[in-house]
């Protein structure tokens, strides 16, 4: 068996500087070496929770500690986890810095797949989880300068959801995808959703077949605009491409490009893994930082 764990750091323009390009690079090969640390005594589930946690805990992209504002300038965050035909989802939670481990919880301690809103905060608290900071200095200055330029009429309110894509430059959500042993296939996601959406909206990240789906053909998780996703429930169409045969790069591409015909180009990313550890990442936005690790020791970075 080909034991594989691949991550991403989100779909958008990523136009950034040198210095923030190497960040980038590097959280995503620790996000790959940590997380494939979990192989030698876990799961696929331990593979990708580990993954996403340190990707959440980086402050480099759109999740736990570095998640963006909405339009009332609070975060609230969703995630989800899939693995062996469970799935654990959180959405609009405000309170663990890590929702992963919250949607971990789901999983495996609840008969439910998606627990919301205060409800999940409560649990989180009870169990332990670590509380989130706040938002950080730098999304905070975002939101302030694009509040500034509404005062002085340089911009409007943002008609939703046809811009969010314009608003994915702003860093994004996580992913990750794994390969076991045993061939436990893992998916697990996790996001501060749009920058200025509505209080209250919640994206695909914690709905199953939107933002991610696993089963025993394949795995996959999705990035872009939330929305579109759902609609076309994409991580569900891409693993059911595997199971029919199709190849992983074949089936993610498929996807891609209806979600390109109906919503146009710039709006979403995807990576998937095969029961064989057969790796794909797709995009139709400028970038998509993602990569691979396999125990053999290969561990790519691309997409940036
Ligand atoms: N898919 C996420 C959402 O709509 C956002 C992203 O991937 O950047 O909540």
């Amino acid at each position: 068996m080909r034991v594989v764990l691949a991550v991403h750091g989100g779909a958008g323009s990523w136009r950034v500087d040198a210095t923030t390009l190497a960040t980038v690079k590097m959280t995503i090969k620790q996000a790959l070496e940590e997380g494939f640390k979990a192989y030698h005594s876990g799961s696929s589930l331990d593979m990708v929770v580990s993954a996403v946690e340190v990707l959440e805990n980086s402050g480099v992209f759109n999740a736990g500690i570095g998640s963006v504002v909405d339009l009332s300038g609070s975060i609230s965050m969703d995630a989800g986890v899939m693995y062996r035909g469970r799935a654990g989802a959180v959405a609009y939670v405000k309170y663990p810095k890590n929702p992963i481990k919250l949607a971990r919880f789901v999983l495996e301690k609840t008969d439910h797949v998606i627990i919301a809103g205060d409800a999940a905060d409560n649990i989180a608290k009870k169990i332990g989880l670590e509380p989130h900071p706040g938002p950080s200095k730098k999304v905070l200055e975002l939101y302030k300068d694009y509040l500034n330029r509404i005062v002085k009429g340089e911009a409007k309110s943002i008609p939703y959801p046809k811009s969010l894509a314009a608003w994915l430059s702003l860093g994004d959500t996580v992913g990750a995808v794994a390969l076991d042993r045993n061939g436990d296939l893992a998916a697990g996601v996790s996001t501060g959703g749009v920058f200025l959406k509505m209080p209250g909206r919640v994206g695909d990240s914690p709905i199953p077949g939107a933002g991610f789906y696993a089963n025993e053909c394949g795995a996959a998780v999705a990035t872009g605009v939330g929305e579109y996703i759902i609609l076309t429930h994409a991580t569900f169409r891409i693993v059911e491409d595997i199971c029919k045969g199709k190849d992983v790069q074949e089936a993610v591409g498929s996807v891609l490009k209806s979600i390109d015909s109906v919503y146009g180009s710039g709006v979403a990313g995807f990576i998937a893994l095969d029961r064989f550890g057969r790796v794909a990442g797709l995009y139709n936005t400028h970038a998509m930082p993602w990569g691979f690790i396999t125990e053999s020791g290969e561990l790519r970075i691309l997409g940036i």
